[in-house]
């Protein structure tokens, strides 16, 4: 049964089932003349969109754009498949992604080294999208779906080069792909998340500001669902990112990466504790744990490694 519901006027959340694991990912539908989907999330969780699309009532035909938030395969790895299956829509993307969109190959290889190919095997495939159903869009590009909703797209470096946030008009809310945070609203669980290569500590800060600084209602979370209390989450992912950011700053004098490691990886698992032992959480927290986690430390880890080598 597809899990779907009605988060804002005109807009409705599906879950996508995310490598399998309930309320851990989600894509969007924006219900006005021009029909859009916002993320698509990795080709193994398209049946599920699609099933979704359906029972909110519409035809996959019936979508005129597909926006991506940035092109990490959970976000954007199944938007070729989708493409096929909505003959209609033009796919809407940053400039600094459009191209890996058009030809994956690198993205997917610098995926399997990166991550193995467990790492694919988790998204499924990745097809190339048609060079013409390919729109790249930059800081300040805006496009109208109705007289009621305009999206504006935001820049939003730090956790990745080629990410936007999308601004919408109709209800005042904001798509925040991972440049916020990820949150279990459930749980009231919210980790910034900065994996390597891309992490960068300064953009991902001043990326923070500018979103706080649109003063918008209501936060979409791409993990997951939505939250109107948007000072209160661009300030906690803030504070959690200066914790651990002190952890890895004081550590990153001796070097010892191990051990820094640890610390922030108990810090971190600490904040999981109210998932803990409940049964209908445990993919989800068992993901956070041995996936998420880790790959924040080994973002800060790169970035800080990287600093002290243009230094010396
Ligand atoms: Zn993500």
């Amino acid at each position: 049964m597809p899990d779907i519901s009605e988060v804002a006027e005109n807009i409705y959340m599906i879950d996508n089932q995310l490598f399998n694991i309930p309320k851990w990912g989600c894509v969007y539908l924006l219900n006005e003349d021009y029909k859009t989907l916002i993320e698509t999330g990795p080709t193994n969780s398209i049946p599920f969109v699609l099933a979704g699309i359906k029972k909110i009532g519409f035809k996959p035909k019936d979508v005129a754009h597909i926006i991506v938030t940035h092109i990490h395969l959970d976000h954007a790895g199944g938007t070729g498949v989708l493409a096929q299956a909505m003959p209609q829509a033009q796919v809407i993307v940053h400039h600094k992604g459009a191209r890996h969109l058009v030809n994956p190959t690198r993205l997917v290889e610098s995926a399997i080294a990166a991550r193995g190919n467990e790492f694919i095997n988790m998204h499924g495939k990745v097809l190339p999208i048609d060079i013409h159903r390919v729109k790249a869009v930059n800081e300040g590009d805006r496009i109208q779906l109705s007289d009621q909703q305009m999206l504006h797209f935001i820049d939003a470096p730090g956790h990745a080069p080629h990410e936007l946030c999308i601004f919408e008009t109709r209800n005042c809310g904001l798509f925040t792909g991972d440049a916020v945070a990820v949150y279990i609203p459930d749980y009231d669980v919210l980790l910034p998340f900065h994996p390597p290569p891309h992490f960068n500590l300064e953009l991902c800060l001043d990326t923070l500001l500018r979103l706080e600084g649109l003063s918008a209602r209501t936060i979409y979370y791409s993990h997951f669902g939505i939250s109107s209390s948007v000072k209160e989450h661009i300030q906690r992912s803030r504070e959690q990112l200066m914790v651990w950011d002190n952890i890895f700053r004081t550590g990153a004098r001796d070097s010892d990466w191990n051990e820094i490691e640890s610390k922030m990886t108990s810090q971190a698992c600490a904040q999981l504790e109210p998932l803990k032992g409940i049964k209908s959480v445990e993919l989800l927290y068992e993901y956070l744990a041995d996936n998420h986690i880790p790959l924040c430390a080994a973002g800060h880890i790169k970035y800080y490694q990287e600093l002290s080598n243009t230094k010396t």
